[in-house]
């Protein structure tokens, strides 16, 4: 913070920040790390990690214009600034994800044909439990991203960034209660217990950048929950 006088002491007033109207921000540096979406979260989980002992972070989070960090998906043009429409969102959420993803999958622009692609891949099979649903006579899969579409995760509509998942594990998946480890073990974020490893298949590469993405989110969850 530059303009503010040495004999302020390290906590001035808000009488004295009035008077001498410091300017504050990042340097440089910082700004130039920040550009990288993974760094820019692994920034806010440090900060709420270090500094908001006792404090409810996601209302944090949500007042500082980073509510998108709570969900899996992000918020979505549209979203931002609506504070009411995000309050409904979070009340859906503690009921049960399934409503949320009602509510924000109608919004999303999707390339179907991906979609369709990774689901196929894998034959419509669970790449958490192998499970090949039977709906309406016909097998059922959902496509799911890894690094959600909406701000401020803005990851990419494509096939690295997908997984073909059962409705449940899809469910986890998008609630940050579940996520793919480095040893490519899907666990439990809240306790670490072991789930299996992701099935994989030889058409289809995930991106490790956008799983260690989703990890970190879910560190970030971990913080918040608690
Ligand atoms: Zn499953």
């Amino acid at each position: 913070m530059h303009g503010t006088e040495r004999d302020a002491g390290s906590a001035p007033g808000a009488g004295t920040l009035d008077t001498i109207q410091p300017v504050a921000g990042l340097t440089h540096t910082s700004a130039e790390l920040l550009r990288d979406p993974l760094i820019r979260l692994q920034a806010v989980i440090k900060v709420c990690s270090t500094y908001f002992d006792g404090v409810d972070r996601r209302e944090l989070l949500n007042r500082v214009g980073l509510a998108g960090y709570a969900t899996a998906d992000g918020l979505l043009d549209g979203d931002e600034g609506a504070d009411d429409q995000e309050g409904a969102a979070a009340t859906e959420r503690a009921a049960g994800p399934a409503a949320r993803r009602t509510r924000t999958s109608s919004q999303l622009v999707r390339d179907a044909a991906i979609a369709t692609r990774v689901k196929e891949l894998h034959g419509h099979a669970c790449q958490v439990c192998g499970t090949r649903l039977q709906y309406k006579r016909r097998p059922y899969s959902e496509a799911a991203h890894i690094r959600g579409l909406g701000n401020p995760h803005n990851g990419p509509d494509e096939l690295p960034n997908l997984l073909c998942l059962c409705p449940n594990h899809h469910v986890l998946f998008d609630g940050l209660e579940i996520f793919v480890d480095v040893d490519g073990i899907v666990k439990h974020t809240h306790g670490g217990e072991s789930v299996g490893r992701l099935r994989q298949h030889n058409g289809h590469h995930t991106d490790e950048a956008h799983l260690d993405y989703h990890r970190t989110l879910c560190d970030l969850n971990r913080i918040t929950r608690s």
